[in-house]
């Protein structure tokens, strides 16, 4: 039967030779084939009736946007050539076909926006391991929120364009970062910084931890709070927000005989590092206070911090 490696649950194993045939001069990866609604859901004995689109790749491709290889969503325009864009590119682009030149006016692209209704298709991150398949509108929904999405590269400071898998972006961080890379659950990290009465935006440091199988980031940064200028501590999880909550961990800095000790949740790095920071949620220092940790005669900034991560039960 001709099934490939990627092919979805629900869908029929086609039954004529004919079809088969078909599929067998695909590509192995392309050998999904898409159904109307009624049809996915065809107990195997029964012929197929509907439409079969024998080309998965290139019927998926004709709804990404050729310029920007976003799902087209409508309305969708044409230019009088009939290439199609996307309603965000029609607006960058200037009234000109990025691919003719020729003026764009406001053709929709009616049937393409038809077609798309009836269309199913498996999210675009089934070679990740996602075995949606959905109705085109729901598919492009679900991928905005699907749990095999790529994530962004949780370097911050910068405006790193990497996305990738946890593994691919662990990798990522040593090499291209140049960032700590740490076994084990406890920390106990110094920061030494020559000129704290400096505290520009952005001044921050990454250190990954790797423990119970996860990577976790552990982010200090300083940056100007209102006008007082303060350190953040804060864990993020590498992986999705559900699991993230089954983790704890404490954050403790001190000296000079003061102490000060913080508890939470790592969060995902699905949530944007900005956000996270912007609600305090982590183990927020005031400068003064850093002072007095670092010793009173001090010019430098000296913190000692420690840590620990475990699982709740
Ligand atoms: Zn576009
Ligand atoms: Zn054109
Ligand atoms: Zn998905
Ligand atoms: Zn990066």
């Amino acid at each position: 039967m001709a099934t490939g490696a990627h092919s979805t649950r629900d869908i029929p194993e086609l039954e004529t030779e004919d079809e088969i045939a078909v599929l067998e001069t695909l590509p192995v990866v392309d050998r999904c084939t898409f159904f109307k609604a009624s049809n996915a859901m065809t107990p195997k004995s029964e012929a197929i009736t509907g439409p079969v689109l024998t080309s998965a790749t290139s019927v998926s491709d004709l709804f990404d946007c050729p310029v920007c290889t976003n799902s087209l969503c409508p309305p969708i325009y044409q230019c009088p050539n009939g290439h199609v864009l996307c309603s965000s590119c029609k607006v960058r682009v200037e009234d000109q076909c990025p691919t003719c030149r020729r003026e764009l006016g406001s053709i929709r692209c009616l049937a393409l926006e038809k077609v798309a209704e009836f269309l199913e298709l498996p999210c675009r991150y089934q070679s990740e391991g996602c075995t949606m398949v959905l109705p085109y509108y729901q598919k492009i929904k679900h991928e905005k929120t699907c749990e095999l999405r790529p994530y962004y590269c949780p370097y911050a400071g910068s405006e790193c364009p990497t996305m990738g898998d946890i593994p691919m972006l662990v990798a990522h961080l040593r090499s291209d970062h140049k960032v700590d890379m740490h076994d084990g659950c406890s920390f106990n990290h110094r920061y030494v910084k020559s000129n704290p009465h400096e505290v520009e935006n952005a001044t921050w440091m990454l250190t990954v931890f790797n423990c119970f199988e996860k990577h976790f980031c552990l982010h200090f940064e300083a940056f100007v709070l209102g006008k007082e200028p303060v350190y953040m501590a804060f864990l993020r999880f590498m992986g999705e927000e559900s699991e993230a909550n089954n983790f704890r961990y404490t954050l403790e800095v001190g000296g000079n005989n003061r102490k000060m000790v913080w508890q939470g949740i790592p969060r995902s790095i699905r949530d944007n590092h900005r956000k996270i920071r912007d609600s305090y949620d982590g183990l927020v220092i005031y400068r003064n206070v850093a002072l007095s940790f670092s010793g009173s005669t001090s010019k430098e900034l000296k913190l000692r911090i420690t840590g620990r991560i475990w699982k709740e039960e």
